[in-house]
This record gives structure tokens, sequence and C-alpha cells, in this order.
């Protein structure tokens, strides 16, 4: 009789196709840590059933010891690999090396060739015979030789390390791969503990082999790890890359507010390593951020903005309930966004349209309001006129000085309306103009002021002035400011004016040895409203608009406005404007 029959025969059918369909669901998943190893695991493991099952179901002695040769290519095997994907599974994969995967396998492989010739030696057995058991022929070791303690013995470092390992993994590692490792040790521990237990009181069960149930025990849980936890899936792998490289910080924390997992981000940020904080209480962990840890204590969901300080740093945080595999309420997910550099460019954007909205309105104020000084001015000059002549002589000094500031009035109003349409208005009426000819205009009209003042104006032309192409009335309007500042801060000194020009620009200079400026005021002279000193100004009824229109003149004619100055040596202006283009 070739074969006889055991009920222990389907069982092993059974696991041998158990541990096939595990084998091959993983290979599909082998870019996923350690799914490779964990498939030849389970292919190793159907061996073992497979030569289990013949090695029972065969009758014959030379057959029996046949598929125990099977049996044992099935434990080396699955042995070995245990261990190399529990080394890749709990991330230490840089321990396999050329060197280290050879030496792992030593004992295996030594192991399966000694198993092979079992016959020709004793090491493995001391002594092998058939026995009937229950009905049954059964291969029955009646001595183990000492490679076989060997290789029992360095199953179970393996088994023992590989557990401690993916012990240790389990505790370091993430809720969503604590489970899963969970499962794992224990699919793993149930048929390995059997076995050693069946080890020691040999053929007790026989034909019942408790191993081969354990083992379809621990693959149904395999089987559960894979499908609900996803174990060896590149989903959490995926997952936990997202999570550790992930910008934001998360924090993880349980039902009872107790930190479970933080990502690196969130340790940069809070200035912590995972391992001060894991399993504290938000409050305790994180002391210095209390008051907002006690504004959202109760939150279960939420996304809104919050600052560290007054200050800032601004964070976007969201809060978003955590369920666990059951669709029960796990925790929290805490997630929070530096946002600081867009708040301040918020903040920035903001304040400039304030900004622009107050100069608006300003400037809408000073439009209105110097309209509608210009016709009370008007009739107040009239009326002066008129009563100077009524008044025959009489009361001259009180009326000069009220025509003085009548007419101060009124430049002010129209620097004020001129500045306002410089900056509204397009540049138009451009020509060619010889700034010599223009200069030497501007400088005739003031003859009698500077000559008033006690200085002298000295012009010094350029021959061959290239042409400009500007607004004459303008650009007229600009040399008058610069020149007429300089009359009244000449302090009785000559007044150097002069062009010049160079490849691409016309310069013209406005040179005065008066009071000149110190540095401080330099930058601002520019701006309007500006006087270096508000009673020199009144003093000469400066108002701190005559160089802003000078520089939104120059500017608007593409050209720049410079000034050197120290104070009590003098002051030298230049306009350079771009050289018009012949035609
Ligand atoms: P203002 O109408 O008051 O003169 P400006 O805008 O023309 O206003 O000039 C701004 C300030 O620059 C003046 O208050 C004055 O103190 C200073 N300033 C301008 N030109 C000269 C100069 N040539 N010498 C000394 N100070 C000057």
């Amino acid at each position: 009789m070739l074969f006889q029959f055991a009920p222990i025969i389907p069982v092993y059918v059974l696991v041998a196709a158990l541990m096939l369909l595990l084998s091959v669901r993983t290979w599909a998943l082998r870019p996923a840590r350690g799914a490779m190893a964990w498939s030849m695991t389970m292919f190793f493991c159907a061996i073992f059933a497979i030569g289990s099952c013949l090695e029972m179901a065969f009758a014959i002695p030379v057959l029996k010891l046949a598929m125990n040769r099977v049996i044992y290519l099935g434990t080396t095997g699955f042995v070995f690999f245990w261990g190399v994907f529990a080394i890749q599974y709990s991330n230490r994969g840089r321990w396999l090396s050329r060197v280290t995967v050879p030496l792992l396998a030593v004992v295996p492989v030594a192991a399966f060739l000694l198993a092979l010739f079992a016959e020709q030696h004793q090491l493995l057995y001391r002594a092998y015979s058939f026995v009937n058991v229950n009905g049954l022929l059964t291969g029955v070791v009646v001595d183990y030789g000492s490679a076989f303690w060997v290789w029992v013995g360095y199953s179970y470092v393996v088994f023992i390390g590989s557990w401690l390992l993916l012990l240790w993994e389990a505790i370091q590692s993430h809720a969503i791969f604590r489970s899963q490792i969970w499962l794992i040790i224990l699919a793993s521990a149930i048929p390995m503990l059997t076995y050693v237990a069946q080890l020691f009181v040999p053929h007790s069960f026989t034909p019942f082999y408790p191993v081969a149930f354990a083992m379809i025990l621990g693959g149904l849980i395999m089987l559960l790890a894979m499908t609900r936890y996803r174990f060896v899936d590149i989903i959490p792998v995926a997952y936990d890359q997202i999570f550790k490289s992930v910008k934001g910080g998360i924090i993880v924390i349980d039902l009872k507010g107790r930190i479970v997992g933080l990502n690196h981000a969130a340790e940069q940020i809070l200035g912590c390593s995972e391992k001060e904080v894991l399993w504290k209480e938000m409050i305790d962990a994180f002391p210095k951020q209390r008051h907002l840890i006690r504004q959202f204590r109760e939150v279960t969901e939420t996304k809104t903005e919050v600052a560290m300080t007054e200050v800032g740093p601004y964070y976007e945080l969201q809060i978003a309930p955590l369920y666990n595999y059951q669709q029960e309420l796990a925790g929290r997910l805490i997630m929070f966004y530096d946002i600081t550099e867009r708040k301040q460019i918020e903040q920035k954007t903001l304040e400039l349209s304030m900004e622009r909205e107050r100069v608006q309105l300003l400037q809408q104020f000073i439009s209105h309001m110097s309209h509608d000084l210009r016709t009370p001015l008007a009739t107040m000059k009239l009326g002066q006129y008129l009563l100077r002549k009524e008044l025959g002589g009489q009361h001259a000094g009180r009326l000069d000085a009220l025509d003085r500031q009548t007419e101060r009035l009124t430049d002010m109003v129209e620097s004020m309306l001129t500045l306002l349409q410089l900056e509204k208005d397009e540049l138009r009426g451009l020509r060619n103009i010889d700034v010599n000819d223009l200069v030497a205009e501007v400088i005739e009209h003031h003859r009698t002021l500077a000559h008033e003042r006690g200085t002298r104006l000295c012009f010094s032309p350029v021959r061959e002035l290239p042409l400009v192409l500007a607004n004459h009335d303008e650009l007229a309007q600009a040399v008058t400011n610069l020149l007429v500042n300089a009359i009244y801060y000449a302090a009785g000194n000559d007044i150097m004016i002069s062009t010049a020009h160079d490849q691409s620009s016309v310069i013209l200079c406005v040179c005065d040895s008066g009071v000149g400026i110190a540095a401080e005021h330099l930058p601002h002279i520019f701006e309007r409203f500006y006087r270096v000193d508000d009673a020199r100004g009144t003093q000469f009824g400066g108002l701190g608009l005559g160089l802003t229109i000078a520089k939104a003149i120059v500017d608007r004619h593409a050209g720049s406005i410079d000034v050197h100055s120290r104070v009590g040596e003098g002051s030298e202006f230049s306009i350079r404007l771009p050289i018009g283009k012949a035609g």
C-alpha cells in the first residue's frame, strides 16, 4: 500500500493553500518594506505543509524519508526568511549586507544539507525508526544528534530575536503600524510555540498534529493583518513617509489627550523630541502653549489660525477626529502649518492699501481745498488792490505785509495743485528742448530776485548740448524750484549754474555756497512737505513742496535728480535727463 489516510492530511492541504495564497498576495506588494521576505517565508511554510502532508500520506518508509527532506527545506527556508523579514520590517534593513546574509544562511543551509544525507551520518538523528502509531506508519526519531540541537537553537535565537525586534518596532512606531505588528507577532508565535510544545511530547497527538491547526490559525490572523490592517502594504508605508516628511507639524493624540505620535516637523516647531513627550498629556508636554491647549481641549474638528505669541509666529491649526479601523473615535489629529510669512505679506498688503486709501483721501482733500481757496484768494488780492488805491499810500507797510502773505498762500495753493496734477496727468507737450536756452530763460526771470537777495547768478553753459525731449513748462518749473531755493539759501554768495552732457544724458547743476543741508536731512528733502527746519522754511516762505515737484517732473521725464551738500559749505543739485532721440 503506497498511501495511508489520516484526518490531518486535509488540514495540511488547507495550510499549504493558505500559505501559498499569503505568499502570492504579498509577492504582489513587493515594493513595500519586508514584503518579499514575507512572501518567501509564507512560501517555505507552504513547502513545509506540503512535505508534512505527503510524509503523512505515504505509507512507504523511503518516501516518508524523502518527504522529511522536503519538510527540512520548508523549515530552514522559513526560519531564514522570517529572520530577514523581521530585520527589514523593523527598519533595520541596513543590517543585511553581503557578509551578514550569508552568515545568517549558514546554519539553515547546513541543516538542510545534513538532512539531505541524514542516513549517511548521525548528526541530525542518532536513531530513526518507523513504528505504527494509532494505526498509521510513522517515522520516529529515537535520538536526536548534536546538529539537530544546533539547528533548533538557531531557530529559537532567530525567533526570539525577531520578536524582540518587532516588539521594539511596535512600541516605537505610529498607531497605524502598531496593530499590524501585534498581529504578526501573534500569528508567528502561535505555531512556533505549539511546535516547541509538540517537540517535548512527541506523538502524543498523532495524527492530529497541533502545529497544523496552529498554522491555520496563524495564517488566518495574517490574512486579517493583510486585508484589514494593510500589513506589508505600500499604503501605510506611504502614510508613514508623508507623516515623516510633511512640512507641517502633526501630533496624534489619543482619547485621553495623550500624545501617541508626532512627526519631525512638529518636533522642530515645538522644540522637543518625540521621546520626551510620548504618552504625556499635551498640557504637560507643552506648558508654554497652555492657553492654546486649553482653548482647543474639547475641540474635535476645526480649522483656524493661531498665534504662538502676540507677534507670531502664526500657524494654521487643523484638528480632525481620528477613527480606528472599526470606525470608532480613537483620538485626534492636530496639524499645524507655519503661515507667518503669508500673514506678514497680508498685513503689509493691508497696511499698503490703507496707506493708499489715506493718501487718496488726503489728495482729494488737498485738491478740493486748493480749488476752494483759489476764489477767496483772488477776491482778497482784488480787495487789497482796491484798498491800496483808496488809501493812497497810507498804511503801505501793512498792506505790503498783507500782500506777501496772500502771495505766499497763493504759491502754496498753486504748488499743491501742480503736484496733484503731476501725479494725475500724463506727460504731454513733449518737444526737443535746448536746456541751455531754457536755463537762460529761467535765470533771466530770477535776476531781480537774486539781486534783491544780494546774490549773483553765474551761468556757464556747455557748448553743443544735445537736445532733450521734454515738456518745456514743466522743466522750467523744475529748474525754477532749484534756482529759487539756491537764491534763498545762498546767504549772499554767488550761485553757479552749469550744463554738461555725457553719452546718454544732459546734466544741469545748480550750485550754491550757502547754508547747506545736514546729512540726516538729505534722504528726505525730496519728500512732500519736508522742510529742514520749519523756522528756516517759513522765513523764506517754503512749504516743503518745491523739491518734491522738481523730482516729480524729472522722474516723469525718465531722468534723475541728485544732491550733494554740507552744512555751511553749500549745496549742489543736479538734474540728469536722457538725451532726446534725433528727429
Ligand atoms: P521749500 O519750499 O520749503 O523750500 P523744498 O522742497 O524746495 O521746500 O525744499 C525742502 C527743504 O530743503 C527746504 O526746507 C530747505 O531747508 C532745504 N533746501 C532746499 N534747497 C536748499 C539749498 N539750496 N540750500 C539749503 N537748503 C535747501
